[in-house]
């Protein structure tokens, strides 16, 4: 089946026919509890019927014309989400790692148009930003870089949750314009900063007028209790990416901007083909609409709160358990061993769970889960912890 596809996924051989909520089933008709949703993209769960409508009627209407002319959803959504961040302007694209290259291009062209000679941005050790050559340069795993040399340049790394490494690059380079940040690092295996990291970051950033890019790709829409998760601090960024749950499946990604960072990006600078098409900003739209309508973040919140109950409960004295790291529904379990091999025997539970930096088992339920999902998680995690 696959013979033809590109060796980049260690594909497990399971293929789904079809989706509810938050379940999925396969060939043979087996349910699973699906324990990451496609990487934090199906939040309002599978085949929502509301969403469902809304691209039937859509693609019956109108689904693309370019960006040479108005789209009206567009515009609609860019104000939505400008309203709901504190951002000023949006540009669509059709991914993560599309909005991220937004943001390196944003940076760039911040500090070129101030006769910044090779203009530089302070990135994390641990992160993720996506497989493009920007992204990835940007990404602090060094085993997703081998092979890709040469890299770009104008990239200094810096430990996460490390304010000090910072002021040092400060004093050293006169060249950043920016630092590119998650606000918990997902990929990484849900780490979180101390609480007043994005805040000094926030300082540092307008004491050398530097812009702060926050990467909300995986972190955004809810998923950590807030719209997005830098709204759990006090402070604005000057740009901030999303994608995954904002088209709930439909590719879609945005660099939203607020400020000088707004207004950089000019005519000609930059663009997409498909980005922002009718069809992708009206299914956002209609997620943004359940998720307000729908009270989602309470609803995580409440979520999040039962299920690092359950788990500190079930596994903190666990011996195979290192650390719980929860954040909403952005969630770590930290093993003492590599557990890779405990995804294949979770589907053999029928529960699709992620395992990151090999010992990590990563859950990003979707944000509609009930206690009793998450009950059915926990219990299924014990068996496969035993
Ligand atoms: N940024 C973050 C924080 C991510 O977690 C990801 C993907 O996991 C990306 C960027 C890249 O997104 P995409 O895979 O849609 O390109």
């Amino acid at each position: 089946m696959t013979d033809y596809i590109m060796n980049t996924y260690n594909r497990k051989d399971i293929a789904f026919k079809r989706g509810e909520g938050v379940y999925l089933w396969d060939a043979d008709d087996k349910q699973y509890l699906d324990g990451t949703c496609g990487l934090a993209v199906t939040g309002l769960g599978h085949s929502h019927p509301e969403i469902s409508e809304v691209i039937y009627n859509q693609s019956k209407t109108l689904i693309h014309t370019t960006n040479a002319f108005v789209i009206e959803q567009q515009g609609l959504l860019a104000e939505r989400l400008c309203q709901l961040s504190g951002m000023q302007k949006a540009f669509f694209c059709n991914s993560g790692a599309e909005a991220v290259e937004t943001s390196i291009k944003i940076a760039r062209k911040f500090g070129n148009d101030q006769k910044i000679n090779k203009p530089r941005i302070v990135v994390m050790s641990n992160s993720f930003h996506g497989r493009t050559l920007g992204a990835l340069t940007a990404t602090g795993n060094l085993e997703a870089h081998t092979g890709f040399d040469p890299l770009l340049e104008g990239f200094i790394r810096v430990p996460f949750n490390d304010i000090k490494s910072i002021k040092n690059k400060a004093s050293k380079y006169n060249s950043i314009v920016a630092i590119l940040v998650e606000s918990v690092q997902g990929e990484g295996g849900i780490v979180i900063p101390d609480k007043d990291y994005l805040s000094d970051l926030r300082k540092i950033c307008d004491d050398h007028n530097w812009l702060l890019m926050i990467d909300e790709v995986q972190s955004g829409m809810c998923r950590t209790g807030r719209w997005f998760a830098y709204q759990h601090s006090p402070i604005i960024p000057d740009v901030i990416t999303i994608a995954k749950a904002l088209g709930n499946g439909i590719p879609i990604g945005a660099c939203l901007a607020k400020g000088q960072a707004s207004e950089v990006l000019t005519p000609g600078t930059h663009g997409s083909t498909f980005g922002g098409n009718f069809l992708s900003t009206s299914v956002a739209l209609k997620v943004l609409d359940i998720m307000r309508d729908k009270h989602i973040c309470n609803h995580v919140k409440k979520m999040g709160d039962y299920f690092e109950e359950q788990l500190i409960n079930k596994f903190n004295k666990h011996k195979s358990v290192r650390e719980i790291r929860c954040k909403g529904l952005m969630i770590g379990i930290q093993l003492n061993e590599e557990c890779t091999n405990l995804v294949k025997e979770a589907l053999k539970l029928g529960l699709v769970i992620n395992v990151t930096k090999k010992k990590i088992i990563r859950l990003l339920p979707p944000l509609i889960i009930k206690k009793d999902h998450v009950d059915e998680i926990v219990n299924k995690l014990e068996i496969l912890l035993k």
